[in-house]
């Protein structure tokens, strides 16, 4: 490999971020991408991503079903430019459409957005996913949005954030008002003051006003009460005395918190600015062969999520992978870990919302998406040279979970057919009963999506009609010690075992509740809620 090469990639490395936004429904994911892509000039005017994201025709079943629903099934990667860095944005779906692709996403990015609603605080889908950053130590940055609502405090915010997640927090920026009164954002950084300037939907980028804190025409800009009230929670800050660790943010332990109001444009670019210092690069991952650095000059990588069927007459499913070492090229052969052979990367695609657009090389960082005939399943590395293996993407705890049912007992065959190869594909979690007359399968999902998906793709593609019978359970625990600890514990009350796909005892609990009684009950059961990787 010449220097040439090497260097190449350095730099490749050097420059690239990559992250995902974890939010809640309505906190404001969509509008904040839309305004990060329109600094990076990725488009020329916000609205673009959802105008484009109305106008798409309806190339398939899969898309008609997308748009029946009015929601996007597909986790799409964004990939922009600005100041000089190559951003990812990892989409990670949110809405009704939560499901287990929500938290693989994770697994492939480097940094986390956890965006807030200023007058919300923390909720359920923020937590949840802010669990999987934190077993991953992913760095966090916080984005407390719409400021220009009325909303809570920003010290209480702070401390939810603090308390809850055990995270430590450092204010990059501070907000002056809030609501109607919502002046601006000192920033820390430069000790500068931005202006906030009313308008309605930010299209452009604004341009925003900026003194510095000791000018004296501040008195013009701000009204008295909050330009005291600043200075007091200056003082406070500097008072409660953290700094700015980055040692502890890339360790995921402490996170830089940002004020600003995404549909104004109001503190993106702060913001992104400082999240393009402050962001941690492609690392290297643990693999079969120890931590392989990015710049290792061979390429490899692992598939996170596949997507189904984008296109009914090619019946193609794509592989999204992550590129984690060396410099990906189209037509590339590599290894595939899984089976021991070798595949051509033939029709590579970088993916901008849900245009799909060929590429000829990828670096570290970057994911690509690979036409997958049913070659690739989650988890699998690819790589080129020596044989190495990443750590595979473990089962996230399922809260739904129903019979599926095969009414026609002649479509049997192909009713298991679908079953395994869904399963493998990682569209929903299989259990079974340990009653061995019921031997139908259990769904197990994080998201309603995941039924319907399976349901819809059992009729298009296997050719047979289902049915769904709910079960009244919420929450599963992985038995660690296996079967024989479970024996050993004899009967348990208020929960039921089944099994996994690997035969691994899980527990089914109603409620948080019921699994807290277990947990006193019997402590020499060890309980978790990710499954071992399979
Ligand atoms: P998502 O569900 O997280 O993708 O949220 P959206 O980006 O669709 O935003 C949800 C709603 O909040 C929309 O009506 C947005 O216009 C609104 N919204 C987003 N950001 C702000 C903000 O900074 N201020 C105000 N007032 N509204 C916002």
């Amino acid at each position: 490999m010449s220097n040439e090469i090497i260097t190449d990639l350095e730099n490749a490395v050097e420059k690239r971020r990559n992250f995902a936004i974890i939010s809640h429904p309505d906190a404001g994911k969509t509008t904040l991408t839309e305004k990060l892509l329109l600094y990076g000039g990725a488009i020329h005017q916000a609205g673009a991503v959802k105008a484009r994201r109305d106008q798409r025709k309806a190339t398939s079943d899969w898309m008609e079903m997308e748009k029946q629903r009015g929601i996007s099934i597909t986790s799409t990667v964004l990939q922009f430019g600005y100041d000089n860095f190559q951003i990812n944005l990892l989409d990670t779906p949110g809405h009704q459409d939560f499901s287990e692709d929500t938290y693989r996403t994770l697994a492939a990015a480097d940094n986390a957005v956890m965006l807030i609603d200023a007058a919300k605080g923390l909720e359920p889908q923020t937590r949840k996913l802010f669990e999987v950053c934190k077993m991953r130590e992913l760095p966090i940055f916080t984005f407390v949005n719409k400021m220009d609502r009325p909303g809570r405090e920003p010290l209480e915010l702070l401390d939810e954030i603090e308390r809850e997640l055990g995270l430590q927090t450092y204010a990059v920026n501070w907000p002056i008002g809030i609501g109607d009164r919502f002046a601006g954002v000192y920033n820390r950084r430069d000790q500068t003051i931005h202006l906030f300037e009313r308008r309605e939907h930010g299209s452009r980028e604004a341009q925003e006003t900026v003194i510095s804190l000791g000018d004296p025409k501040i008195e013009k800009y701000l009204p008295q009460d909050l330009y005291y009230q600043l200075k007091e929670d200056i003082e406070l800050l500097e008072e409660l005395g953290s700094e700015l660790d980055l040692e502890m943010v890339h360790a995921g332990q402490m996170t830089p918190v940002f004020f600003g109001s995404a549909m104004t444009n109001f503190g993106v670019q702060l913001f992104l600015d400082a999240f393009l210092d402050y962001a941690l690069k492609p690392i290297g991952r643990q693999s079969s062969v120890g931590i392989v650095d990015p710049t290792y000059p061979e390429f490899s990588g692992f598939v996170f999520k596949l997507q189904a069927n984008m296109d009914p007459k090619h019946r193609d499913r794509v592989a999204f992978v992550r590129v984690c070492t060396g410099k990906f090229e189209k037509d590339m052969v590599v290894n595939h870990v899984r089976t021991g052979k070798t595949v051509r990367l033939s029709r590579p695609q970088k993916l901008f919302a849900q245009d799909r657009e060929s590429i000829e090389e990828a670096y570290p960082g970057d994911v690509i998406g690979l036409n997958n005939p049913g070659v690739f399943a989650i988890g699998d590395t690819i790589y080129v040279g020596s044989k190495l293996e990443y750590e595979g993407i473990p089962c996230f705890s399922p809260e739904l979970f129903a019979y599926l049912k095969n009414p026609n007992p002649s479509k049997f065959k192909q009713f298991q057919k679908g079953i395994t190869e869904l399963q493998e594909e990682g569209a929903v979690q299989i259990m079974y009963s340990t009653d061995d007359f019921k031997r139908e399968p259990i769904l197990a999902a994080v998201g309603q999506l995941q039924f319907d998906v399976v349901q819809f793709r059992m009729l298009s593609e296997y050719g047979v009609e289902t049915q769904v019978e709910l079960l009244p359970y919420s929450v599963a625990r992985w038995v660690r010690n296996g079967w024989s600890a479970v024996e050993k514990a004899g009967r348990l009350f208020n929960c039921i075992t089944v099994k996994d796909n690997w035969n691994r005892p899980v527990l089914l609990f109603k409620n948080e509740w019921n699994l807290n009684q277990i947990i006193e009950d019997h402590p020499e059961l060890e309980l978790s809620n990710i499954a071992p990787v399979g």
